[in-house]
């Protein structure tokens, strides 16, 4: 979304206003343009002869990026089996789908399995039953190489106490399991957290997980993860996609000689593809001014955007409605009866009760997260694509609320 002549529009000449008129706020609202810049950066700063980005899809489920993500070409990593099973109905092969699920039970990755995709195991006891069980069944194994990467602690995952992958440390043990079974390990795989910014911290950990790779003589493929940071403020640093692409491509050219085999290289981002697609567009409710603050109250909370509640991340936030005011400092809230700050001392142009802000970065982790906390409806969402506006998810409704409660009748005799 550019600012246009005073006027904020997507690319061909969308107006989110209308997209708020239409649908009502709070809304979401996707751009594919931007999704498919991410992925052909991606793309273009690998440069091997096989290689694979698979779209880590807990950042954003709806079956229509899903798809859109598939026609350009991605696999899809998933953590639950419910993602298996949207991925399979949003058209994705079973082999391009990776399963990367954490402490679950030995039932769901034989559900996965009996779907086909590839299952990525993350602990040794699950690793030892399934190969008892299913030693034919080609496995990825995930390698924890302990390097401390990620913007906070909530979300680096492969640091020395993370409950993630198997550490690099018990790699004699999995290979004692691995011979025991008779396991056939294709992959192996690393995720170290979100929001890394430092490049060499990431090749760290790759060649750990080239060391390990060494060791293993059926591999197919390498995944290294994601964790990409992306900006969240005017000239916020960002990870250098280009030169990290380059730099893995050259180091895993010389592996793949060494190796004797051109084994596929995968990266499994979320964030990167998708975060900056989003907006999320609310109506401010009240300006309210107390003795040390003004707020601007929205019609949502952390019910629909909780990463600032819950992560402290920073979404730049400006005034949709009227762009052109003078600057004031306002702190944005929400509805919720809790604490729900979007923003504290944010420089918007003069808001008017009755404005819509918009909420930037609220494509990856945003709408996946939302609840119906303070029985609110999750709101709907939009597909800006190609010039052209499509709802892709109605606005709840009151029969969402009530769907799957179980009323009792508590004038028949047996409850009383
Ligand atoms: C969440 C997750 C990702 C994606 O992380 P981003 O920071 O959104 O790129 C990739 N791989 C696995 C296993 C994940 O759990």
């Amino acid at each position: 979304m550019e600012l246009n002549d005073g006027k904020f529009l997507f690319q061909g000449g969308v107006d989110p206003l209308n997209i708020c008129e239409q649908y009502g706020c709070p809304v979401y609202i996707y751009d594919t343009s931007i999704i498919k810049r991410q992925y052909d950066r991606l793309n273009n700063a690998i440069n091997l002869p096989k290689s694979k980005i698979n779209y880590a899809c807990k950042a954003l489920t709806n079956i229509n990026i899903l798809k859109f993500l598939q026609q350009l070409g991605a696999g899809l990593d998933t953590v639950s089996i419910q993602e298996v099973k949207l991925g399979l109905k949003a058209g994705f092969k079973p082999d391009d789908i990776i399963y990367t699920p954490n402490c679950v039970s030995l039932k769901e990755i034989e559900d996965a399995m009996n779907l086909g995709v590839k299952i990525n195991i993350d602990n040794l006891s699950i690793l030892e039953q399934f190969g008892h069980l299913y030693p034919e069944y080609p496995v990825c194994v995930r390698i924890n190489p302990h390097i401390f990467a990620g913007g906070n602690n909530k979300i680096s995952v492969g640091h020395i106490d993370s409950k993630f992958g198997i550490s690099f440390h018990q790699v004699p043990h999995l290979k004692r399991v691995v011979e025991a079974t008779n396991l056939k390990v294709v992959g192996l795989h690393m995720h170290t957290g979100s929001d890394i910014l430092d490049i060499e911290v990431f090749l760290q950990g790759c060649e750990i997980l080239l060391n390990t790779a060494k060791g293993f003589n059926d591999l197919e493929y390498l995944d290294l993860g994601s964790g990409f940071k992306v900006p969240y403020k005017p000239n916020d640093i960002s990870t250098d996609i280009e030169e990290l692409g380059q730099r893995i491509s050259n180091r895993f050219r010389v592996f793949c000689e060494e190796y004797g085999k051109d084994l596929t290289l995968m990266f499994e981002p979320g964030k990167f593809l998708v975060s900056e697609a989003g907006y999320f567009c609310s109506k401010v409710n009240v300006v309210k001014q107390t003795i040390s603050t003004v707020f601007a109250g929205v019609d949502s909370g952390l019910n629909h955007l909780i990463r600032p509640m819950f992560y402290g991340s920073h979404h730049e936030i400006f005034n949709l409605s009227q762009p052109n005011n003078k600057p004031r400092i306002y702190t944005i809230v929400g509805y919720i009866c809790e604490t729900d700050t979007f923003g504290v001392n944010r420089k918007i142009s003069e808001i008017a009760e009755g404005d819509i802000l918009c909420f930037k970065n609220a494509g990856a982790y945003c709408f996946t997260m939302s609840s119906n906390y303070n029985s609110r409806y999750r709101p709907a969402e939009v597909m800006v694509h190609e010039g052209q506006a499509h709802l892709i998810r109605a606005r709840e409704t009151m029969d969402d609320l009530l769907r799957n409660q179980v009323e009792v009748n508590f004038l028949e005799k047996s409850i009383v």
